[in-house]
């Protein structure tokens, strides 16, 4: 059976899912999206990715065009319409079809897509052997110029990124903003274990403020960890007792080498390890 996507009202085979070349999210990187999860049924944190998203969509003036009560019914619909329990769902709300021109009001109509699949998740070595990163050269993207709290369909700054991971050999590479501070990775927010307190970089370093770090912040407060979202270098990594990532589909995930520094004892550690074995009790508990 072919998959079914969910567009602009309809579920259609995925070879009948298409978009215009006209769609100013092909000309332009003119959209916003989710990443999302969904574990027996239940969709992780439903409520504060529609919010994000519409969130996302305000700040860009895109104005979507149904409620957040159908939106959410829409992507219930297409796990159904796939026979989906466990799922990857991959929202997307383009501009719309409008000429070749910048000017949005020329796109009369946003475009709304829903696509669930399967979910790959990343093989268990990953997680038993942590993860080597680099630290990208690639800035993060200054907030004043577009708020990476937009999740936006513009991702050209952290795939330049993601390219100068890949060709150290390294599937996630840490930004800095423009400051040289530490902001997140290319998909992933990152957090360190240093003197048994949990830091992250706050929301004013040029972050996406992950749904995947919020719940891992509260995870570790009702667990006795304490947390801090405060400024973070690149010495502050090289010297952390432990170092993870969390992430919509890499959930928690250890990071055992920093621009070749060891953290730790090169393996990952006992807190990342409770963190995530927590987040999965959370996700997976029906
Ligand atoms: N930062 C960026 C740049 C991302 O793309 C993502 C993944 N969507 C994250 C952080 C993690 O966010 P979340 O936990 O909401 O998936």
């Amino acid at each position: 059976m072919s998959l079914k996507i969910y567009i602009d009202g309809k579920l259609v085979d995925r070879e009948q899912a298409k978009v215009s070349v006209f769609d100013h999210c092909l000309l332009y990187g003119d959209g916003v999206f989710e990443g999302i999860r969904a574990y027996g049924g239940v969709i992780f944190r439903e409520d504060e990715h529609v919010r994000r998203l519409y969130d996302s969509a305000r700040a860009v003036m895109i104005e979507i065009p149904m409620t957040p009560g159908e939106f959410k019914k829409a992507m219930h619909d297409t796990m159904a319409a796939n026979n989906l329990s466990d799922a990857y769902i991959r929202a997307v709300v383009t501009r719309g079809v409008g000429d070749l021109g910048l000017d949005p009001r020329k796109c009369p109509r946003p475009t709304v897509i829903v696509i669930a699949a399967s979910i790959e998740l990343y093989p268990d070595e990953f997680y038993k052997k942590g993860l080597d990163v680099i630290t990208a050269g690639t800035r993060r993207i200054m907030s004043d110029a577009l708020s990476p709290r937009v999740k936006s369909c513009n991702y050209l700054n952290n795939i330049m990124a993601k390219i100068e991971g890949i060709r150290a050999g390294c599937i996630e590479a840490v930004m800095l903003n423009a400051r040289g501070e530490v902001a997140e990775c290319t998909g992933d927010n990152i957090f360190i274990l240093a003197g048994g307190v949990l830091k992250t970089p706050p929301p004013e370093a040029g972050i996406l403020l992950g749904i995947t770090r919020g719940a891992v912040i509260e995870i570790a407060r009702e667990i006795g960890i304490g947390v801090q979202e405060t400024v973070l270098t690149r010495h502050d990594l090289y010297v952390a007792d432990e170092c993870f990532l969390t992430g919509t589909a890499a959930e928690v995930i250890g990071v055992v080498s920093i621009d070749g520094r060891i953290i730790g004892d090169g393996k990952p550690g006992p807190t990342t390890g409770k963190l995530l074995k927590k987040f999965r009790e959370l996700t997976r508990k029906g």
